[in-house]
């Protein structure tokens, strides 16, 4: 009897994961005919902006896929599935050509404005990504420095070596680094300080309760005090009040990012600001 109902049991689990992974792979071959698609994959831009002057310094480039049936689909729900395929590369060289075309127009336009690209830990340990950003540098004429590659703290961890190599290789073509979502892996202090990184950007959960929570709050003050020691600039991410940015003003934080300043938005909508008020 018990077997029988273990049997069944099994079953049950057997069509569920059966019914995942062929969920997944029809969005696989979806997301392989959106990669084409400028209806479908477009980039938006969320401004970071100083916490001292509140002046725009730089964008972070977010993937949006507009799917033809389901509509916006969240980096969250097709990113972990692109990751564990090579589909991956194509990905992250369409993301970086878009971001690239778009620094161009930009500075076509007279305006200054690094661009931050998410790369995951697939990408930047791809011992072929460094030329493939140079490539694309050489090709739109864009400045290495305007670059930036956000890569979280698992990527780092996942294979050290290789990280560190990828990211030397990078800094070679005047590319920054940031470690993106800081505070939620578990890097050493020791490790930090071999990482060739310009930037730790912390973790929207510790910023979020900062303003009410005394310990979230130590913890990004020690975290704004660790980048400095470091010579790292300081970056909280989802600020999305007046307390926050008081908060990360009274700690020293460089800069921060977040609803209460804008929202990721198409890149339209920041040409437009920038017309307005121009990056110095
Ligand atoms: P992330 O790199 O940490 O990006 C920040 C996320 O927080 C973005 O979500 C952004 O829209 C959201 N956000 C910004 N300000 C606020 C705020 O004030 N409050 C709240 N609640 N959220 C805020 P999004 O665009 O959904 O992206 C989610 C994650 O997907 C990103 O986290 C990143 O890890 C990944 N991702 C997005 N685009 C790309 C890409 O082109 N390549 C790769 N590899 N990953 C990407
Ligand atoms: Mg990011
Ligand atoms: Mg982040
Ligand atoms: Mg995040």
């Amino acid at each position: 009897h018990d077997a029988k109902r273990l049997h069944s049991g099994f079953h049950r689990f057997e069509q569920a994961h059966r019914h995942d992974a062929d969920a997944r792979l029809s969005l696989l071959g979806d997301l392989r005919r959106a990669l084409d698609d400028p209806d479908q994959l477009t980039l938006h831009y969320q401004p970071k902006v100083a916490v001292c002057s509140g002046a725009l310094v730089g964008v972070e480039a977010l993937a949006r896929w507009r799917h033809p049936s389901r509509g916006p689909i969240s980096p969250a729900e097709f990113i972990p599935v692109l990751e564990v395929t090579s589909l991956m590369h194509r990905f992250t060289e369409q993301v970086l050509t878009m971001a690239l075309n778009q620094a161009r127009e930009w500075l076509d336009a007279g305006h200054r404005v690094p661009i931050a690209v998410n790369v995951s830990p697939r990408s930047l340990l791809d011992p072929a990504f460094p030329d493939r950003v140079a490539a694309l540098l050489a090709e739109t004429g864009v400045p290495g420095d305007q670059l930036c590659v956000e890569v979280t703290e698992y990527a780092l961890m996942s294979d050290p070596e290789a990280a560190i190599e990828a990211l030397h290789r990078l800094h070679g073509l005047g590319v920054k680094a940031s470690i993106d979502d800081y505070g939620t892996g578990y890097s050493s202090m020791t490790y930090l300080k071999l990482l060739p990184v310009d930037e730790l950007k912390i973790d929207r959960s510790f910023v979020k309760d900062m303003a009410d929570d005394q310990s979230s709050r130590a913890l990004v003050a020690s975290t704004v005090e660790l980048g400095h020691s470091l010579g790292l600039t300081v970056v909280a991410e989802g600020v999305e009040d007046q307390d926050a940015v008081h908060a990360l003003r009274a700690i020293g934080c460089d800069t921060a990012q977040g609803y209460h300043f804008a929202k990721p938005l198409p890149a339209e909508a920041l040409t437009a600001q920038l017309a307005a008020q121009p990056v110095r």
